[in-house]
């Protein structure tokens, strides 16, 4: 399978060498040049297979080529079997129409485990297999930096950096990352927000000098892997709902639009997916933009589900130039606009053509809360702050009578336990295998928000690592 920039001036990559990237290097994200569409019949056919299963069959088009069959089955087994629920990524019924899809049983009760189990073992493969060794750095407003470390710290051909800002992701967040101790783990806590994370692990990919000389790679939510492996569950749900003969709509709790965007994949694949509902905190960014037209970036505000604390959604990229039929120019103006100004509007007709497939709805932390309180008394379900907000996003969205709603709940509770007691008085309890969490030592090395620091940083744990 052939990949494209969203910019149109990076080479065209393979499945591998996308997987490897991250980031193309005209600064855009690569998406499939054709993408792969399964007729009624072969969804039909899906049904009955297990979770694993159905990821090898979802996923297998997008590496043909790069990763053949019985590789992929066995990274697919690999990948779930550590998750502590049978069915991996479980349906429960809410209301009449209404379900959540707990994606929280990872190991580290995130829905970034999901995609991460796999794609790090997806790395070691690729690599083991050429011989090579990379740096993965990232960014984390929390979920994904332990969810990457978790996924890459047994692993041989990698060593792995995590930015995170420091005091604003949650102690079981910080902890999940900061005591993994395996030599090729560290982690950086940068005095700034997420966005500047995010910013100078982009300006760190910008440096192409510096991204040779220590073999940069990613697994931020930016990487193409990510995504792929995030279509699986949508389909998983979709079939335990009556696709491909039911449509289905989802309602995602959203930052970087990667989530969601996977929702939208699943749908050009033939899933029948008739709306995606956007869930956002009070930075709005995205509800703002399907309300107006308007991308207008503002400054980022600290709220209960931190990993929606982001101004500036990646992935959304991806979108824009689905809708702008791969217009590589064009998305190169928009966003190197968007850079300049903070603000980019979309051509009427590209807005337009979203509308009635998405919607989106803001709550603020009182919103929230007051969902977090409503469902535990009235279905007996203790949720997350970001779990809420997707939940309460797909109950305020105005459906087609009688289609069915999937939530998609995005953390375990005990990961945010300070709300979840806030909202229900009840604190919730760390799963058995992270009981001890609070008494595990941890490693962190504070750094400024300064790309110079930064490097100055990944070249010494590099060198230490290889020495
Ligand atoms: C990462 C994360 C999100 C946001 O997902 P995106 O793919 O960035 O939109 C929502 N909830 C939780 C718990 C997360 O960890």
């Amino acid at each position: 399978m052939d990949y494209v920039s969203t910019r149109g001036s990076a080479p065209v990559l393979g499945f591998d060498d996308v997987l490897l990237a991250g980031l193309a290097r005209d600064g855009g994200l690569y998406l499939p040049r054709e993408w792969p569409h399964f007729s009624p019949a072969e969804i039909r056919a899906m049904r009955g297979l297990s979770y694993p299963e159905l990821a090898a069959r979802v996923m297998r088009p997008f590496m043909a080529g790069s990763v053949a069959e019985p590789e992929l089955s066995r990274l697919c087994a690999e990948s779930y079997a550590g998750f502590t629920h049978p069915a991996v990524a479980p349906l429960r019924q809410i209301g009449a129409d209404q379900w959540v899809l707990e994606l929280f049983h990872g190991p580290t009760l995130a829905f970034k485990d999901y995609a991460l189990q796999l794609v790090g073992r997806l790395f070691d493969h690729v690599l083991t297999h050429r011989g090579e060794r990379v740096t993965i750095v990232g960014a984390t407003s929390g979920d994904t930096g332990s969810a990457a470390i978790e996924s890459c710290r047994d692993r041989s051909a990698v060593d792995i950096l995590i930015l995170h800002p420091k005091g604003r992701v949650s102690e079981v967040q910080r902890r999940q990352m900061t005591t993994v101790l395996s030599s090729n783990v560290s982690n950086l806590a940068v005095e700034g927000t997420f966005d500047d994370c995010q910013d100078l692990v982009k300006s760190l990919f910008a440096d192409s000098a510096f991204r040779d000389e220590v073999r940069l790679s990613a697994v931020n939510s930016i990487n193409w892997a990510r995504v792929m492996a995030q279509i699986v569950y949508y389909f998983s749900a979709a079939l335990s709902l009556g696709a491909p003969d039911r449509p289905v709509g989802f309602s995602v709790p959203t930052g970087n639009f990667g989530n969601i965007f996977a929702g939208y994949c699943a749908r050009l694949m033939g899933l029948p997916i008739q709306r995606l509902v956007v869930g956002s905190n009070t930075n709005d960014i995205l509800t703002r933009f399907f309300e107006s037209g308007v991308m207008q970036s503002g400054v980022v505000v600290p709220t209960l589900s931190p990993s929606m604390d982001i101004q500036v959604s990646s992935n959304f990229e991806r979108l824009m130039s689905l809708v702008l039929n791969g217009d590589g120019a064009l998305v190169t103006d928009l966003m190197t606009g968007f850079r300049q100004t903070g603000t980019m509007a979309l051509p009427q007709g590209a807005w337009e053509s979203m509308r009635p497939l998405f919607s989106a709805y803001r709550f603020d932390d009182a919103e929230t809360l007051a969902t977090m309180r409503w469902l535990k008394r009235e279905t007996g379900e203790t949720l997350d702050p970001h779990s809420a907000i997707g939940i309460a996003a797909g109950f305020r969205a105005v459906l087609e009578p009688g289609l069915p709603m999937v939530a998609l709940a995005t953390a375990h509770p005990a990961k945010f336990p300070d709300a979840v007691e806030q909202a229900t008085g009840t604190r919730p309890g760390l799963p058995p295998h992270l009981a001890n969490l609070f008494e595990r030592p941890e490693r962190m090395e504070t750094v400024a928000n300064d790309a110079g620091a930064v490097k100055d940083a990944v070249r010494t744990f590099v060198g230490r690592g290889r020495a």
